[in-house]
């Protein structure tokens, strides 16, 4: 049996489950790993940015959702001792405070909100469940028990706490990339792990380094493109773009999904095996995007919590990408938050970023009836669907979509000689950081076993 310390890995891609895998072989003795990222940072769909100098932002991933032992993202914090802040619980975000306001300007009264609010957290339980046994989605399922669960109400106020609805479910549509539709409404937060949802204050980046600390810098290239993973003979070898080649025993293959639906034909060499590139090819890839706007002097009062936007179904094309905004977050004491998902999170990417600036500040004049609301003085704006190495946000489960796929996404090939890692292979919590660090430890844990 070979040594441990001469077991030659590759890691390909650097985000949580490439960087988890890399540092629990090293951990176990395995000294002979290489990790190949294509960007010029590590860290992938975790991205801490500052903003205006000053102010931390995350692009990708910015909540431990579910903060209890079985979430080795908060493991892993705790670990390491890293400061964690308390959100509110996740649909606890929405707080009779906020401001609920339709388009004309209008403020929806606290009553309408409150009673909104308890229909829908109440319809939230049932969703997982009556989703699965009535066949029908998510957004139709709570539309129509929302509505029915209103119908006491006065026709104006029934009107309003529909508006309220449809923010609400704008907020929803974020946790599977915009496609609550054509999902099967299992993941979060129709079933949450318990704890609530925990922030970094510092910044997700201080996760990043706890993982890559004590990885001798040499194991890891950046700017390194993998072009090819050759896996007919028992020595793989990968192949980055320059032509720099690197052997090995075994390869973990931590690529985002919409990058392997893009590349696995060029990419793998011989072709994957059918169920595999079926499994790639129907588990679909969300689509989500961030808008951070940066006030030197903010218009609102601190503690403002959030500009709700409450469409109506009249109010502009549904596809345009505003219309997705459920609401702009105040995420620091100068700093709102705008998310978008889906199509429209697609079609967001088609601007630049002050074309954005300009129809955020015109929503939030309008919304707030304020026309001398100073525009924002910076804006960071995702683009996650356009990046080549993510191509999408993140995974969701469609309707087509059974475990057994999710499991096939991440079995090995060949004698455990090609592993597969990422947050698209863990089906208990497919989409999220922790699934991306489960299926790293995961993976390390096929090799470490085999040693
Ligand atoms: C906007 C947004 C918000 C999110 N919010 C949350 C949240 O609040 N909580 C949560 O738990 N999760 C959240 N997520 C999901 C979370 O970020 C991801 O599930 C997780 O980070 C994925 O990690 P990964 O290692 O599987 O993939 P990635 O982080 O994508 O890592 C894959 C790596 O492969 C690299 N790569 C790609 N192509 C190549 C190539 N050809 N050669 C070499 N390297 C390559 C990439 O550059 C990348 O570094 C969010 C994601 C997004 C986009």
């Amino acid at each position: 049996m070979l040594d441990r310390a001469k077991v030659r890995v590759v890691i390909v891609g650097g985000g949580m489950a490439g960087l988890s895998a890399a540092q629990h072989l090293y951990a176990n003795g395995f000294k002979n790993v290489t990790l190949v990222e294509a960007r010029d940072r590590l860290g992938g769909r975790i991205q801490t940015q500052i903003i205006g100098g000053k102010d931390l932002v995350e692009m990708g991933a910015n909540w431990i959702l579910g903060a209890c032992a079985a979430n080795p993202a908060f493991v892993l914090a705790k670990q390491n001792n890293i400061q964690l802040g308390r959100i509110t619980e996740l649909t606890g975000r929405w707080v009779v405070e906020d401001l609920w306001i339709k388009p004309d300007g209008t403020v929806i009264g606290a009553n309408i909100v409150q009673r909104a609010m308890e229909e829908f957290r109440q319809i939230l339980g049932q969703v997982s469940e009556k989703t699965k046994s009535l066949r029908v989605n998510p957004v139709g399922f709570i539309k129509v028990s929302f509505t029915l669960a209103i119908q006491d109400m006065s026709g104006a106020d029934q009107r309003d706490a529909l508006c309220i609805m449809r923010s609400m479910v704008n907020f929803l549509q974020v946790y599977d990339g915009g496609y609550l539709e054509r999902s099967r409404g299992k993941g979060e937060p129709f079933n949450p792990l318990p704890g609530g949802a925990m922030c970094l204050p510092d910044g997700m980046q201080f996760l990043l380094d706890s993982l890559t600390k004590d990885l001798p810098s040499d194991s890891v290239q950046l700017n390194s493109q993998v072009v090819s993973i050759d896996w007919s003979d028992p020595e793989c070898r990968v192949t980055c773009e320059g032509g720099r080649t690197h052997e090995a025993d075994h390869v973990i293959i931590s690529l985002p999904v919409g990058v392997l639906k893009q590349h696995r034909k060029k990419l793998f060499i011989p072709h994957l095996p059918a169920k595999k590139a079926e499994a790639i090819n129907t588990v679909p890839m969300g689509k989500l995007n961030k808008i951070f706007l940066r006030w030197e002097k903010p218009f609102w009062e601190p503690g403002m919590g959030a500009i709700q936007l409450c469409w109506s179904d009249d109010d502009a094309e549904p596809l345009d990408w505003w219309r997705r905004i459920p609401s702009f977050l105040e995420v620091g004491p100068n700093v709102l938050l705008a998310m978008v998902s889906g199509e429209q999170a697609e079609h967001l990417e088609s601007f630049c970023d002050q074309e954005i600036l300009e129809k955020c500040s015109f929503l939030i004049r309008q919304f707030l009836r304020n026309p001398s609301i100073a525009s924002p003085d910076q804006i960071l704006v995702s683009r996650w669907c356009s990046d080549p190495y993510s191509r999408g946000s993140f995974i969701y489960q469609g309707t087509n979509v059974t475990e057994e796929i999710l499991e096939e996404l991440g079995s090995p090939l060949e004698e455990h000689r090609v592993l597969f890692a990422g947050e698209a292979t863990v089906p208990w919590a497919y989409g999220k950081m922790h699934a991306a660090r489960a299926s790293g430890l995961r993976e390390a844990e096929r090799i470490i076993g085999l040693y």
